[in-house]
């Protein structure tokens, strides 16, 4: 965990959130011990995991929201480690990584997607979050499960309108175009990985999901011509906790093999993907005046780049080295960056996580247990620093 907080610093992050958590005492000592042993450069935001506290209580809706509740209690925020103000995350269908997300058409070799919560229980679950003003923000991979995920927020917002409910669907590895302007208007906003394209995009054209769906994976320009609002993640460790590298996947989307480019009409501008990683990532943390861009009464946290991501070759973004963190002013040097693609220590330690894990599992899927898929493989990653 060390490691952890060394690696995340040197991506040159000042701001995380962490979606999808549910915290036993070890974990929280770990947390506060080591986190916290010297200074932590960064505000870390954590937001429960809504479908696990649902299912610890027997699926009854009411009892889930008072078990996420009681976690912010029980677990206090502290220090820089809080939990982002009345936040839940719920889930729609199966992960990228082991193909179990939901496809409106199908795999071409014929296996199935999962739900990690079916419609129903989605719905079921979100309700009493939506009818209390919370922000929810929905695990929705596969086109199948962003379509149901939209349809459940337009059902809800018939019963109870709200105006400025920032609902955020994430993850986004295969949309389909005609959905994005329902969600657009409804007022949701979108959170991409990019790295699907860099890493999946080519073996996806040929395994499972077919070329024509792999090539615009994580589509970029889509949700942005639409007016949605479009923020980048990591999901560390399914990308590197690299904000820049992001920025690289989403502006060139270049595939694994180094030469091609996987769907050019998803591309992004440098500015837009710049934007997605600072004041429009913000933005759907309910934290736009705080950070997320320089400005009078916002705090004083900035990132030192030793070359603009606006005067490089857009192919180079990546490589730019961080030299520091200026974090409520004062400031973090960075000794190691993590600039370039090189696979670092803990990008290979993730995928050979990923590996086993594809191993164990296959495509089976224990649906009380999986909380997030990505959160059980950071565990495991973490565990084998
Ligand atoms: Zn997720």
């Amino acid at each position: 965990m060390e490691r952890t907080k060394d690696y995340i610093h040197s991506g040159g992050i000042t701001t995380a959130v962490d979606p999808g958590v549910i915290i036993t005492p070890d974990m929280y000592q770990q947390m506060t011990n080591i986190l916290l042993d010297e200074s932590l450069p960064m505000d870390y935001w954590l937001i429960p995991a809504g479908n696990f506290t649902y299912s610890m209580a027997g699926y009854d809706a009411e009892k889930g929201k008072q078990l996420a509740e009681q976690q912010t209690v029980q677990f206090a925020s502290i220090e820089q480690i809080q939990w982002l103000p009345k936040y839940i995350k719920l889930f729609s269908d199966g992960a990228m990584y082991s193909q179990l997300m939901q496809l409106k058409d199908g795999y071409i070799d014929g296996h199935h997607g999962e739900w990690l919560q079916t419609p129903a229980e989605l719905e079921d679950s979100m309700r009493p979050y939506w009818h209390d003003d919370y922000t929810i923000m929905v695990h929705a991979n596969g086109d199948l499960g962003f379509e149901a995920a939209i349809d459940i927020v337009d059902k809800l917002n018939a019963e109870y309108p709200r105006s400025d409910h920032r609902t955020g669907f994430h993850h986004l590895g295969i949309t389909d175009v005609d959905d994005i302007p329902r969600a657009v208007k409804q007022g949701s906003n979108f959170s991409v990985n990019p790295y699907y394209t860099h890493i999946l995009a080519e073996n996806y054209s040929a395994n499972g999901v077919g070329a024509e769906r792999a090539e615009v994976m994580a589509r970029g320009r889509s949700f942005i011509d639409a007016g949605g609002l479009l923020s980048l993640h990591s999901d560390a460790p399914m990308a590197p906790a690299q904000p820049l590298s992001l920025v690289w996947a989403a502006v060139n989307r270049i595939g694994l093999s180094g030469e091609t480019v996987m769907g050019p009409q998803e591309r992004i501008s440098v500015d837009e993907a710049m934007r997605a990683i600072t004041i429009d990532a913000a933005y759907t943390a309910r934290l736009e005046d705080q950070v997320g861009s320089i400005d009078i009464g916002k705090q004083a946290n900035f990132t030192v780049l030793e070359q603009s991501p606006y005067q490089v070759q857009p192919k180079e973004i990546n490589q730019i080295n961080i030299q520091a963190t200026i974090y409520q002013g004062k400031v973090h040097p960075i000794s190691q960056s993590n600039a370039g693609m090189q696979m670092t220590q803990t990008t290979q330690t993730a995928l050979n996580a990923l590996n086993q894990h594809q191993g164990e599992h296959g495509h089976h899927h224990d649906h009380d247990h999986d909380v997030c898929e990505t959160s059980l493989l950071f565990q495991k990653v973490i565990s084998a620093m």
